[in-house]
């Protein structure tokens, strides 16, 4: 027996499901997770000491890769002063100035632990700005796990086939209301059914939980004009794509700019960290300054801001963007080109560094179309590249990324085997 399924089963007992994540117990592709020892560089490696080629990086957070030399400095030369005071350090300063400088559209910003907390926060925060208890998500856009954000949420409800959740109560089910992603057709009716009710519209401005799928054409400026028009706030939960699509996330990449912004995964570099920020006279109403409560023990834990600051400054430096966006192109053309070689029906999507092949003809522009997809074709497909040493998204509604060390050779690697395993399965 694997030593994987044995630990597998140990956790088990301990642990509800054996893990602290859902979408870590690999149910919907068949089989059991494999337990990781360590990882560095592209490389990740299990308890089994197989090596791997990682393209999930932790669900986002490594995009510098495992192991970064510059990350581990800082963070031991934090380690060395302190783990946690519970009081201002001037570490927080300069993430926040970062941030700052890097988002367009944050004036302020607060820490937080993680991006579960930094969506809650938003809203409420948006709630308490506009006085008003609605907000509008879309169908397939994951927000974390607060309640009345699980509506509709993407993969990690999908993987499991639970469409929403037990213990969220009635009237935060109803206060949250759905639309299809990419239809502005549809988030009108709702504004104008909900008029003067509506307090914010959040979404992913490039969805990475229902796979990869990017707005159409004037959809994010749509939205903007919508949520102007009836006085709302407009979120982007840029927690995958921020630093990810460019320093200053999709609303640099789309130049569109939103009146709230959440951050998390690569902005910790490893760490639990989240973040919200927005214009200056919105972030102004939360305490101390004003009525609107956030607080946390850990918020702007010294060790995640020290990650944090060197993960933005390694990703300031020029032609890191273009890099990216080339390894996304060259992985995204790759495997779909391995797919219809093998006369496999997928529709291919990428958006800088963030990919999803689906096993579907397309277009996939939203939740349902995406939910066409052949989810048991691709747990065939996980399982015969994680036996190649392919480390990819146990979920065929997740993102395939590249990273700063995700080299061209690791992506031809996949790409030999996507050919391998596709003729195979064909
Ligand atoms: C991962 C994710 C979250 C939740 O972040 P956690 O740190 O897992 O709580 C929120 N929004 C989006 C878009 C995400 O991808």
């Amino acid at each position: 027996m694997l030593k994987s399924v044995q630990l597998f089963e140990e956790a088990q007992h301990y642990i509800p499901g054996g893990v602290n994540s859902p979408v870590r117990a690999y149910k919907s592709v068949g089989t059991t997770p494999r337990f990781v020892s360590s990882a560095q560089g592209s490389r990740i490696y299990d308890v089994e000491g197989r090596e791997y080629i990682d393209f999930v990086q932790s669900w986002g957070p490594m995009i510098l890769g495992h192991g970064s030399a510059e990350v581990i400095e800082s963070v031991t030369d934090q380690l060395k002063r302190g783990t946690s005071f519970g009081a201002p350090t001037v570490l927080e300063t300069m993430a926040a100035k970062a941030v700052v400088d890097a988002v367009p559209s944050i004036d302020l910003v607060r820490f937080v632990s993680s991006g579960t907390e930094a969506v809650m926060s938003a809203i409420r925060l948006a709630r308490g700005y506009t006085d008003r208890d609605k907000i509008i998500k879309f169908d397939g856009n994951y927000h974390g796990h607060s309640d009345g954000l699980l509506a509709s949420a993407g993969s990690g409800l999908v993987t499991l086939g639970i469409p929403s959740t037990p213990g969220v109560t009635k009237g935060n089910a109803a206060d949250t209301l759905i639309a299809p992603y990419n239809d502005l057709g549809a988030v009108r009716t709702l504004f104008e059914v909900n008029k003067d009710e509506v307090a914010c519209l959040i979404l992913e401005p490039v969805a990475g939980n229902m796979g990869v799928i990017p707005p159409a054409d004037g959809f994010l400026q749509g939205l903007r004009d919508l949520c102007d028009e009836f006085g709302a706030l407009l979120i982007f939960d840029e927690v995958i794509t921020g630093f990810r699509l460019a320093l200053g996330g999709a609303q640099e990449y789309y130049g569109i700019t939103p009146d709230l912004t959440t951050l998390g995964k690569i902005i910790g570099g490893g760490f639990p960290v989240g973040a919200f920020g927005g214009r200056r006279e919105i972030m102004e109403k939360l305490a101390p300054l004003g009525p609107v409560y956030q607080a946390g023990t850990l918020s702007g834990n010294p060790i995640a801001m020290a990650a944090g600051i060197t993960v933005i400054e390694r990703l300031s430096r020029p032609g890191t963007y273009e890099g990216l966006e080339a390894k996304g192109k060259r992985l995204a053309t790759g495997l779909k080109a391995a797919a219809d070689a093998a006369g496999i029906a997928t529709f291919g999507t990428q958006v800088g560094s963030m990919t999803c092949l689906y096993f579907t003809e397309g277009p996939v522009i939203d939740w349902d179309s995406a939910a066409k997809s052949d989810t048991e074709f691709y747990g065939a497909y996980f399982r015969a590249m994680l036996d190649r040493g392919m480390w990819l998204a146990p979920s065929q509604f997740e993102a395939c990324f590249a990273s700063l060390v995700t080299t061209e050779d690791d992506i031809d690697a996949l790409i030999a085997a996507a050919e391998e395993t596709l003729k195979e399965l064909a």
